[in-house]
């Protein structure tokens, strides 16, 4: 199989490419590099391109006959989305409209799409199904859920097959930590607790101590990046045999609040997390929990990283190899 993907020297994507390479797949990663690392594109070939820009867009496109379209290029942070909603809507938006005509255009018809837990919003409470209501509470979030109802309409209209995953919280690193999550401007609590405890970042500010939860803070459900791959490529297994436009979430099934995070990466790191109690940031939902159930039973899908500390401990070691 030859597979594009889109935003693969990013985070999760260049775990795509990883994935895809070992299983013998020729990746060709499409990335315009404005938050993803050349460094990272170690698994095909990059074309330096732009979903927004479509001459490059094209060019990636032409002469190629790829099998399906792996799409990882957003924008993906909250604050900024609702600072600066036109930029979001453009490229995750627009951005994926260009890449679905592009597709069209060339004959390709899987996509597996990278969609995120926040299409649900503020959920009533539990473990969130894809049947819960989406209503989501900043661009970001309804940017995705937009991208998704493009995908279902596709389908109909153009014989386009797609599965979104819906992401809980991506975290971790490869094993051999060559690659990690890297952002310019870090706002996920994982790495910002890692670079605290090595003292390249500031102390961690917890983001609100008075939620209704059982000591104060957010929880979330942290999925480890190389299970999120594995779950692309079984979608795309699944597309052979399921046309249409379908969405999964992807989850571990167990929430941990930002305390239990920072308890468990004091004992995997040996080391104290410095910290400050902050105020809430903005979108936040307290609790935010996987029901992977359709995701298990439909794809075959199941994580095998299922412990937090095994999870930080991947990040920790990825964190510990980089220069900062
Ligand atoms: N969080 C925090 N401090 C940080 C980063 C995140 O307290 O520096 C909290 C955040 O409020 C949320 C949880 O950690 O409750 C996970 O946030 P993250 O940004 O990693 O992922 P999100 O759930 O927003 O996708």
């Amino acid at each position: 199989m030859k597979a594009l993907v889109c935003g693969g020297a990013g985070y999760i994507g260049s775990h795509m490419a990883r994935l895809l390479a070992a299983h013998g797949h020729e990746v060709v990663v499409l990335d315009d590099l404005s938050t993803g690392h050349a460094q990272a594109v170690q698994w095909g070939r990059l074309v330096e391109a732009d979903v927004l820009n479509l001459p490059s867009l094209e060019a990636a496109f032409a002469g190629q006959r790829f099998d399906a379209v792996f799409h990882f290029c957003a924008r993906s942070l909250v604050a900024e989305s609702i600072a600066r909603p036109y930029d979001y809507y453009a490229s995750n938006v627009v951005g994926t409209l260009n890449l679905l005509e592009a597709m069209r255009r060339h004959g390709v018809r899987r996509l597996v799409f990278s969609s995120s837990a926040s299409v649900y919003g503020q959920p009533a409470s539990g473990m969130v199904g894809e049947d819960h209501p989406t209503q989501p509470t900043h661009p970001y979030g309804a940017s995705k859920l937009m991208a998704e109802r493009i995908l279902a309409d596709a389908a109909v209209a153009y014989g386009l097959d797609s599965v979104a995953l819906r992401y809980f919280n991506a975290a971790g690193a490869t094993a051999d930590a060559c690659i990690g999550e890297s952002h310019a401007c870090e706002t996920h609590l994982i790495p910002n607790v890692l670079r605290a405890v090595l003292g390249s970042g500031p102390a961690l500010e917890i983001f609100g101590g008075d939620y209704s939860t059982p000591d104060g803070t957010c929880i979330r459900d942290y999925v480890h990046v190389e299970d999120l791959a594995q779950a692309h490529l079984q979608a795309l297994d699944y597309l052979r045999a399921h046309p249409g436009a379908h969405a999964f979430n992807l989850g571990n099934g167990r929430g941990f609040s930002v305390r239990q995070v920072i308890a468990a990466a004091s004992v995997v790191t040996g080391r104290t997390v410095p910290w400050d109690m902050a105020p809430r940031r903005a979108g936040d939902p307290p609790m935010l929990v996987a029901s992977s159930q359709r995701a298990r039973a439909e794809l075959g899908w199941s994580p095998a990283w299922t412990g937090l500390e095994a999870i930080i401990e991947s990040a920790w070691r990825w964190h510990r190899a980089q220069p900062w």
